[in-house]
């Protein structure tokens, strides 16, 4: 895919602008295309701003649709169980500026 180097004014949404546009909304494009996206939506473009809009808000309105539902208290507890060490393993590196500490009971 050929990556504009100097600011483009699209005239008509494509298909490259539609991805970039779903991705960018989903916070799923590349860092470094997201980047590039970010300014060329700063660059006055009046397309993609209307496609990054439309696409957030079905993502609105997709969230909307889906009833609500409380996860069963035993997956929680489970799910708890396994990222709450990650959690706290993350925690206690940044913690000790860099000099790696295990919390008890995990295999680092
Ligand atoms: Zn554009």
């Amino acid at each position: 895919m050929p990556k504009p180097r100097k600011a483009t004014h699209h005239r008509a949404a494509t298909a490259e602008i539609r991805e970039a546009a779903a991705l960018y909304s989903a916070g799923s494009l590349e860092p470094e295309r997201a980047a590039q996206f970010d300014k060329h939506l700063q660059g006055g473009c009046t397309v993609c701003p209307s496609e990054l809009r439309a696409f957030q808000e079905t993502a609105v309105q997709l969230a909307h649709s889906l009833p609500e539902r409380k996860p069963p208290t035993a997956l929680r507890g489970r799910l708890m169980d396994r990222i709450a060490p990650k959690a706290l393993a993350r925690v206690l590196v940044r913690a000790g500026e860099g000099a790696h500490s295990s919390p008890p009971g995990s295999r680092a």
